[in-house]
């Protein structure tokens, strides 16, 4: 990871505000959608980490900012992100292999507080990740 996206990360503070990807969900900005349907929305990585890289997030955000705070109530939600995210693999070709990767707080290098999925692949990934 670039260390500016490290940067970014480290200065973003989790909160329940609204953050850039209500204003992609309304359209209030642009980005290059690849799939949409009632529940989720995936778009184009606007600093891609591979040829493909894709983020994946719940319209309705319902307080999750991150992985961490998942309720009960989440699971019907996270269970059907990674199946978008299976979904959007398939979609975009990814038939050898792709990395799903969840960031989650100031040390997950966590950016953005709306949950989302990155979902990256057309290259080969290293382990272990940076
Ligand atoms: P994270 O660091 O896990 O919070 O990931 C946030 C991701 O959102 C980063 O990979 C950013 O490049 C990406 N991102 C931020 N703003 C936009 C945008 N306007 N359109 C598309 N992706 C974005």
């Amino acid at each position: 990871m670039a260390s500016s996206e490290k940067d970014a990360a480290l200065a973003a503070t989790p909160s329940d505000a609204p953050t850039i990807f209500d204003k992609i969900i309304h359209k209030e900005i642009p980005s290059k959608v690849v799939y949409e349907d009632e529940k989720v929305l995936a778009f184009r990585d606007i600093s891609p980490q591979a040829p493909t890289h894709i983020i994946i997030i719940p319209k309705v955000k319902d307080g999750l900012t991150g992985l961490s705070k998942a309720e009960e109530r989440h699971i019907e939600i996270l269970g059907y992100l990674l199946y978008v995210a299976k979904l959007v693999a398939k979609q975009e070709g990814l038939d050898d292999g792709f990395r799903i990767v969840i960031n989650d707080g100031p040390k997950g290098c966590q950016s953005v507080y709306h949950l989302h999925i990155h979902l990256l692949g057309g290259r080969q990934m290293n382990w272990p990740p940076g």
